[in-house]
């Protein structure tokens, strides 16, 4: 065997599959077709749950040094503001990272390549996998190298990280069905002044779409997101001076664009694979699931997945666990990206339906009844928690049972474990739980009594280094 699993792809997802299986002592071989990381900032919004995953890689304090907090967003309407989210608000008992980070996927790439080579290992660039024959306890992969040759290498385990085009989909015959949104988007980074509130995300609404303006790093650095008016979605030359009269309308007259450095666009689609596993592969991120970026959600949810997959993969590869755990990574994952593409999608089709009503319900209805319900503390949690993937659960998996009879509000079985600061000494100063998790090994947590001995806690700690800490 050459490897215990190959990566396929070098993009968030798999730069994060990588880490994890690394820093739990997995033999990991990473490959991306591409001749190095990408330069372009892309997906632009890191999560509190990713955030608190970045911390037990050890990378968050890297990350907002490098990205930008925003604390809330703004909705506009016809260039009025009817409400804001507070999201350090509603988010400041939940987990340490009450915000949306504003960090472009290229800096997200870098920071987790950097940890990866701290690891000792390397993406192996201008690297493609071409074939694949799945075996009995092995999968052989036919890799195009550098120099254009080609070479067999053998791995336990495929994590196909390979984006929308997945090659790790399509030699395992794993249908992606969905369909492409007719719409067209845009992005531009620029420096602007306007009636954006700073440092917060601002939706701009109005009666044929919308646009999102995320904060930047440095002065008045704003990135523009929006759907190109239907007169250019056919024109393969749209550029950014084309769009600047319908960003006018939407933001309102004060709106003063100095520079644009990046200008994009791209058509989006909402698909999910049929299946996220194949015997010894695994699809995630995009690879899995694509959809409308409307909610910064993409790249997170493909980092989860990477989170779920590999801790189970660790097991399984040391012989600790059953392969059969690995079935829960799809049981698991699969119900949050389609949740994700319904959400995203009914959410996209109200934003930029161009039909009189549509523009109707989105500046008057829809801005109105925001302006409402953020106004409701209970909301304003729920908003949160669905925003920020905190409150993702999978209480519903097969791995996940809870005690019977246990109150509404207490911890279950598949939750995200809570963030709690507890005295660990009855004289001792508050300390922060999630600090003293272990995430690569199981955690046992005695509240109220004393520690067990080692010796009480049988097959756990023996199959397992459970070393009570606290
Ligand atoms: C222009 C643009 C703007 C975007 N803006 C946003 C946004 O604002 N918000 C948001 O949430 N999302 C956005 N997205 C989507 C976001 O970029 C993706 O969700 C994210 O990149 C998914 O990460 P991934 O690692 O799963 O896949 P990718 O980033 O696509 O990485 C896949 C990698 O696999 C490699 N690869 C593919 N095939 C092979 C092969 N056969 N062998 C070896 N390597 C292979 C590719 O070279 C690539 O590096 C945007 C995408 C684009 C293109």
């Amino acid at each position: 065997m050459d490897t215990d699993v190959l990566v396929v792809g070098a993009g968030p997802t798999g730069l994060m599959l990588a880490n994890q299986l690394v820093r739990r002592g997995v033999r990991v071989l990473i490959i991306d077709r591409h001749a190095g990381p990408t330069l372009e900032t892309r997906a632009l919004g890191v999560q509190a749950r990713t955030l608190e995953i970045y911390a037990k890689l050890s990378i968050v304090d890297r990350a907002l040094e490098l990205g930008k907090i925003g604390t809330g967003a703004n909705i506009w309407a016809q260039g009025r503001k009817m409400a804001r989210v507070p999201l350090g608000d509603a988010g400041k008992y939940i987990t340490p990272y009450p915000f949306i980070l504003i960090l472009g996927q290229d800096d997200n790439e870098r920071i987790m390549a950097e940890k990866l080579s701290d690891l000792g290992v390397s993406v192996q660039w201008n690297t493609e996998l071409v074939s694949l024959a799945q075996q009995t306890g092995q999968v052989t992969a036919t890799l195009k190298t550098p120099d254009g040759g080609t070479r067999k290498l053998v791995a336990a385990w495929v994590g196909g990280c390979d984006g929308a085009h997945s090659s790790v989909r399509q030699l395992n015959g794993i249908t992606f069905p969905g369909a492409p949104y007719e719409h067209v988007f845009f992005i531009a980074d620029t420096e602007a002044t306007g009636s954006m509130v700073p440092d917060e995300v601002n939706v701009y609404l109005w009666q044929k779409g919308f646009h999102l303006l995320f904060p930047m790093r440095g002065k008045n650095h704003w990135r523009i997101v929006g759907i190109l008016p239907p007169a250019l979605r056919d024109k393969k030359d749209a550029d950014f001076e084309a769009v600047i009269p319908s960003l006018g309308n939407a933001a309102g007259a004060g709106l003063a664009i100095k520079t644009c450095t990046w200008f994009s666009t791209y058509r989006i689609h909402h698909r999910s694979a049929s299946r996220f596993h194949d015997r010894r592969c695994f699809l995630l991120g995009d690879a899995a699931h694509i959809h409308s970026p409307v909610g910064a959600q993409g790249m997170n949810t493909g980092l989860q997945d990477a989170y779920n997959l590999a801790w189970k993969l660790a097991l399984v590869v040391k012989g600790q666990a059953e392969a059969a755990l690995l079935d829960s990574y799809e049981e698991e994952r699969m119900p949050v990206a389609q949740r994700l593409l319904h959400t995203t999608d009914r959410a996209f089709r109200l934003v930029v339906s161009e039909s009189w009503l549509a523009g109707l319900l989105r500046t008057k209805v829809l801005a109105r009844i925001a302006a409402f319900a953020m106004s409701v503390e209970r909301v304003q949690m729920v908003a949160f928690r669905t925003i920020s993937q905190t409150g993702i659960h999978y209480r519903n998996s097969t791995l996940s049972e809870s005690l019977q009879g246990l109150p509404n509000s207490a911890p279950r079985a598949g939750d995200r474990f809570p963030w709690l600061r507890l005295k660990f000494r009855t004289d001792g100063s508050v300390e922060d739980l999630f600090q003293k998790l272990d995430d690569t090994r199981f955690n046992l947590i005695v509240i109220g009594q004393p520690a067990p001995l080692k010796e009480a806690l049988g097959d756990v700690a023996s199959s397992y280094p459970a070393t009570p800490q606290f």
